[in-house]
């Protein structure tokens, strides 16, 4: 490995969902600036009153900006909701929630698409604007679709996760179009091996937010190729996801909601994992090297201090692998 080398300078990529992934993000991109790029799930995107909605990508764009609201932990800060208003007075669909500001991302981003231009030149541009540092990088810019097979039927991932609040049971979840997308060659670039100097797979929802990812053809394969750390932070803290519909996915599916399950996910694909101090007692039954510390990010000090925990973890594993 390359990895001590690297140690302290070279490029981190890190891996994404929305919420939980971005926290992770934003301390990352507080240590290491444009060193830092970001590959974005964009499989919970839909097309919805005539727009194209980028969930994941946005929230890590608000983030990451620091234009994100941490009382409603997601969409805009500062955010008015007359559009809504003013749909409902019409007769219009208010099951998915936009805010004015939020509204005006996705009237230009669809505007741009119609165009021609792709997501990743769309997602590069808003981010400059935004004053963020790091590379925010769409996984791919053909259309990947979640769908989430429930006992009675086939739902599109925001109809589950917003419209029906997670109350179906998950049978199975696929990635309609993923077999035939292409990593973009922004991600490609960002994973090639020169300069590198880890991958970290940031505390995102393994089966919603992180497996679009890899099913995608060619990032397994990069990632096995750029012989650097590839380092997961376990989205348990202290047996329970933090948030959201990771416990009730992972029951519903017959993983148990434990870091050795997550650890377990991952097996083939991660150097190490860390994991939070509250989980130690499942260490030891880890097959691979774990890091155990604090990983509820609830400030920014929190997700900086998470951050530099597992650049840390990753140079160690390339220091041994080196050895
Ligand atoms: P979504 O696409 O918006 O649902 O977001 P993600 O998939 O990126 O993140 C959801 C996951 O983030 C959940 O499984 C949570 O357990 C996890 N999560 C949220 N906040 C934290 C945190 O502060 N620490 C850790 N370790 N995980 C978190």
């Amino acid at each position: 490995m390359s990895g001590t080398a690297q140690s302290g300078r070279g490029r981190v990529v890190a891996l994404c969902g929305g919420v939980g992934g971005a926290k992770l993000a934003l301390g990352l991109q507080q240590v290491l600036g444009p060193r830092l790029s970001v590959v974005v799930n964009m499989a919970d995107d839909f097309e919805h009153l005539g727009l194209r909605i980028s969930p994941d990508l946005d929230t890590v764009l608000y983030t990451l900006g620091g234009l994100s609201d941490r009382q409603r932990g997601w969409g805009r800060a500062g955010e008015s909701w007359h559009f809504m208003e003013a749909l409902a007075e019409v007769g219009g669909e208010t099951w998915f929630s936009l805010g004015d500001r939020d509204l005006a991302l996705h009237v230009e981003r669809t505007r741009r698409l119609a165009a021609g231009q792709t997501l990743t030149a769309i997602a590069a541009d808003i981010a400059r604007r935004f004053g963020i540092a790091a590379q925010i990088r769409p996984v791919s810019n053909d259309d990947i679709r979640t769908i989430v097979v429930t006992p009675d039927e086939e739902l599109a991932f925001q109809r589950y996760f917003v419209e029906r609040r997670c109350e179906p049971t998950v049978r199975r979840i696929r990635f309609e179009g993923a077999d035939t997308a292409r990593l973009t060659r922004e991600v490609r670039d960002a994973l090639a091996p020169r300069d590198l100097r880890m991958v970290v797979i940031c505390p995102s929802n393994p089966f919603l937010s992180i497996d679009p990812l890899f099913a995608v053809s060619g990032l397994r394969e990069l990632l096995a190729a750029a012989g650097v750390p590839i380092v997961a932070v376990s989205p348990i803290v202290g047996g329970q996801a933090v948030k959201g519909p990771t416990r009730k996915i992972m029951d519903e599916l017959g993983v148990a909601a434990t870091t050795a399950a997550i650890a377990k996910h991952y097996e083939g694909l991660i150097s190490g994992i860390v994991i939070d101090s509250g989980d130690v007692a499942e260490a030891d039954g880890l097959a691979l090297p774990v890091h155990a510390t604090p990983t509820l990010m609830t400030d920014l000090a929190s997700k900086v201090a998470l951050a530099r925990q597992t650049l840390a973890f990753g140079d160690r594993l390339a220091a041994q692998a080196d050895r």
